[in-house]
């Protein structure tokens, strides 16, 4: 119960009725409906109890649950099921590589290889690119989408790559296991209606200036449009000091995951836009509740055509996946099949 309003009977202490609640690790706020009833609002940040312990309170006539405007959100499973795999609570921590932009079918073959070897399960890489200037590179589009499910297959990597613009969203859903909505287009609702329609799992950015409650209204507006599970990624959000790229909001990650209940993921090379923090940044990531990472890397960071500073070489992959803990070594076969979803 994220947010609930408790009915006080007529002649209930209320006093003591509040001192209950703050026992039990709740923060209330009195009830202020123009002082026809006499209750309590709890607040969301409060310990989460079952609702019977609140109904069960000597002076409580009723508990009333608050509207919530992201029903489908709250209802989510823990933990998303995509491209056989499962990402969330409960499940293998996941590492998610490869490079910012798909540049050439040897490039994203020797990503594909480094993320399988890694114990990597989940091979990035983006054919759509999202570029603050016009001149810069867009992206092979969707020649590239074809090179990286290739590369993906001969590996048993699952693909998860972005979806731009509505006219991209058909072509992507039909390579990717995971449609990726970025940052900047998380406040996009045609393109999420797209991508909810599409029918596919759905990793969903949060917006460099968007609350926590806004990104979980994106993911509501997804899973309304009939997207199967959306797992959030915490990418950070614009900070005040350019001494690193972005801040990465590890309260937000500890909400989501401890509070919510949800699948979540941190992204620690949009965080820090450079290499040498993201080790630090994944594994704190994952200390407050992440179930796994999405990291960019390249053979030649200094030669990407786009977001080098922040791309792993592939020694410093290794030792990310190895710092991880994560169990090395292709995964063996083929891909699982793509069939996709919420997991229980
Ligand atoms: C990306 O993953 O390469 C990307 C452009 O991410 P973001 O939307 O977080 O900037
Ligand atoms: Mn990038």
């Amino acid at each position: 119960m994220l947010r609930a309003t408790l009915i006080l009977r007529p002649g209930a202490d209320a006093d003591r009725v509040r001192g209950d609640l703050v026992g039990k690790g709740l923060w209330v706020t009195p009830l202020d409906d123009g002082g026809q009833r006499r209750g309590f609002v709890v607040e969301p940040h409060s310990r989460q109890i079952p609702r019977y312990e609140l109904e069960q309170l000597d002076g409580v006539e009723c508990v009333l649950d608050a509207a919530s405007p992201h029903p489908r959100v709250d209802r989510h499973p823990r933990a998303a099921e995509a491209g056989g795999r499962r990402i969330g609570l409960d499940a293998p921590f996941a590492l998610m590589g490869g490079p910012c932009s798909v540049e050439s079918p040897e490039q994203i073959e020797a990503a594909a290889a480094r993320v399988a070897d890694a114990g990597g399960t989940f091979l990035r890489g983006g054919a759509f690119k999202p570029r603050r200037s016009p001149y810069a590179f867009q992206g092979h589009g969707v020649e590239a989408l074809r090179w990286l499910r290739d590369a993906a297959d001969r590996h048993g990597l699952a693909v998860v790559t972005e979806a731009l613009s509505e006219a991209s969203t058909p072509p992507v859903a039909e390579i990717a296991d995971v449609i990726q909505v970025g940052s900047r287009s998380m406040h996009a609702p045609a393109l999420l209606g797209a991508v909810g329609r599409a029918g596919r799992p759905v990793l969903l950015k949060r917006g460099m200036a968007a609350t926590v409650e806004e990104w979980l209204l994106a993911g509501e507006a997804l899973l309304d449009h009939g997207a199967p599970a959306v797992v959030f990624c915490e990418r950070g959000v614009r900070g005040f000091d350019p001494s690193t790229r972005n801040l990465l909001d590890l309260s937000a990650v500890a909400l989501l995951s401890h509070v919510h209940g949800l699948p979540v993921v941190v992204d620690p090379s949009h965080a820090a836009g450079r290499r040498d923090l993201i080790e630090p940044l994944a594994l704190a990531g994952r200390a407050a509740g992440a179930s796994g990472v999405l990291v960019e890397t390249h053979d030649t960071p200094s030669c990407a055509r786009s977001d080098g500073p922040q791309a792993l070489s592939p020694e410093e992959f290794s030792r990310l996946a190895t710092s991880l803990g994560l169990p090395r070594g292709a995964p063996s076969g083929a891909a699982p099949e793509r069939s996709t979803g919420a997991a229980p």
